[in-house]
C-alpha cells in the first residue's frame, strides 16, 4: 500500500525516558525540533545501556547513547547518508578541530561539550526547556534522536539493529584498548579487572590478538565463567587473587576500586602498561612502567564498529553473548539489572525491533 506523506509539521513528537527527581526514569511525550543542515533524524530501534548513562541520571535528563536505528531525515549538508539507512550510534567529535582533521575523534577538543554539555556545541539545544538531551550527540533513550555524520556508522541492512546499538561505547572502549592503543600481540599477558561488558570485549580482542595469558579479575562467579569461555586463560575472584607482582604486560582496569588498582599496578613489569577506563586519570610510575587513561579505546567509529561486526560475523567476537534485551518500557528494571551485576549488557528494544 502506497501512502503519501503529508509534509512533516515541525516540532516532532517523540517519546523519550526523562530522567525524575528520584532517579527513575518516566517516558513522556516531548517535542524535538527539525534537523539542522549537519544534523541526522534517527528513529530508534534499540539503545544499550552503559554505566556511564547511570552516572549522568539527574531530573530532566534523557540519557543513552549507543542507540541504533534507522535514518528518517536528513539536513541540507548531509553527504552520506539517506533516509531508509541503516546506523549504528557512537560517540559525539566536531570533525572540524585539529584532532578531528587528524582523524583522532576521541581528542577532539568539543569532546567534553559535545558529549557531556547536554546541547549542540553552540549552545542550542533541539529540545524543550527544562529537557537536557543531545547527550553523546544522541539522547537515545528516546524513540527519535538528532545526530549527525560523526556520530553514526551506517551498517548493512541485513544485520540485526539491536544487537549492533552497544558496540557504539562499552564493546568499542574494551576491545578497541586492545586492538588500538595497546596493540596487543601474540604471546603477550595482560589481566583484565572487571568483567562487564568493556572488561569482556578486552577478553575477546585479547584472544584474537593472541595473548598468552587473559586474566581476568571480577567478584561475580557467573561472570567469570563466561570470560573462560570467551577466551581469558585465569578467572581470579576478587578477593581470592594471586600474587601477579611484575608479571604481566598490560592491565586494564574496567572496575576503578582502588585496591585492585593498586594490584593492578604491582602485577606490571618493567615497561608494562596498565589502562584505566574508569575516568580516572593517567600516570607514571618507576620503571618505565605507564598508567594511561583512554577514552573509546581511541577508535575512530567508521572504521572500527564495521571491523567489530566483521569479527563477530566470523565467529571470533561473539559479543552477542553478553547481551540481555529488554522492551524498552522496561527501563527502569533493566538499568537496576545493570547496576546489581544481573546482566552484563542490557539493550533497550521499541516494538518495531527485530
Ligand atoms: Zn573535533
Ligand atoms: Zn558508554
Amino acid at each position: 500500500m502506497s501512502v503519501q506523506h503529508p509534509q512533516r509539521t515541525h516540532p516532532r513528537v517523540i517519546r523519550a525516558a526523562v530522567a525524575c527527581s528520584d532517579h527513575q526514569l518516566k517516558f513522556e511525550k516531548i517535542s524535538l525540533a527539525a534537523p539542522r543542515r549537519n544534523e541526522v533524524g534517527v528513529r530508534i530501534v534499540a539503545c544499550g545501556i552503559c554505566h556511564t548513562d547511570l552516572g549522568f541520571i539527574s531530573p530532566g535528563a534523557v540519557l543513552g547513547h549507543e542507540g541504533a536505528g534507522i535514518v528518517d531525515q536528513v539536513g541540507s549538508a548531509v553527504k552520506n547518508v539517506k533516509p531508509g539507512d541503516h546506523v549504528a550510534l557512537s560517540f559525539q567529535s566536531c570533525g572540524q578541530c585539529d584532532a578531528c582533521s587528524a582523524h583522532r575523534p576521541v581528542d577532539c577538543e568539543h569532546f567534553s561539550t559535545l558529549n557531556f554539555g547536554f546541547s549542540r556545541l553552540d549552545g542550542s539545544s533541539a529540545y524543550p526547556q527544562g529537557i537536557d538531551g543531545h547527550f553523546f550527540g544522541q539522547s537515545s533513550f528516546a524513540s527519535y534522536a538528532l545526530v549527525t555524520e560523526q556520530n553514526l556508522v551506517k551498517v548493512d541492512k541485513s544485520l540485526p539493529l539491536a544487537t549492533l546499538a552497544p558496540l557504539g561505547c562499552g564493546l568499542q572502549t574494551g576491545a578497541g584498548t586492545v586492538m588500538n592503543t595497546l596493540k596487543v600481540k601474540q604471546g603477550d599477558r595482560l589481566l583484565v579487572i572487571g568483567t562487564g561488558a568493556v572488561g569482556m570485549a578486552a577478553v575477546m580482542a585479547a584472544k584474537i590478538a593472541g595473548a598468552k595469558e587473559i586474566i581476568a579479575l571480577d567478584q561475580h562467579q557467573h561472570r567469570l565463567d563466561l570470560a573462560q569461555e570467551l577466551g581469558a586463560t585465569e578467572a581470579l575472584k576478587t578477593g581470592r587473587e594471586r600474587n601477579l607482582q611484575g608479571q604481566l604486560d598490560y592491565v586494564i582496569d574496567t572496575a576503578g576500586v582502588s585496591s585492585l588498582d593498586k594490584l593492578g599496578q604491582d602485577a606490571l613489569k618493567d615497561g608494562g602498561v596498565m589502562v584505566r577506563l574508569t575516568g580516572a586519570g593517567g600516570a607514571t610510575l618507576p620503571r618505565r612502567r605507564k598508567i594511561l587513561s583512554v577514552i573509546q579505546g581511541d577508535s575512530v567509529a567508521q572504521e572500527f564498529i564495521p571491523k567489530m561486526i566483521s569479527l563477530w560475523q566470523s565467529g571470533s567476537f561473539p559479543f552477542d553473548r553478553l547481551l540481555h534485551f529488554y522492551d524498552f518500557e522496561e527501563i527502569n528494571q533493566a538499568i537496576e539489572d545493570t547496576r546489581s551485576g544481573k546482566v552484563i549488557k542490557a539493550v533497550l528494544c521499541w516494538p518495531q525491533a527485530s
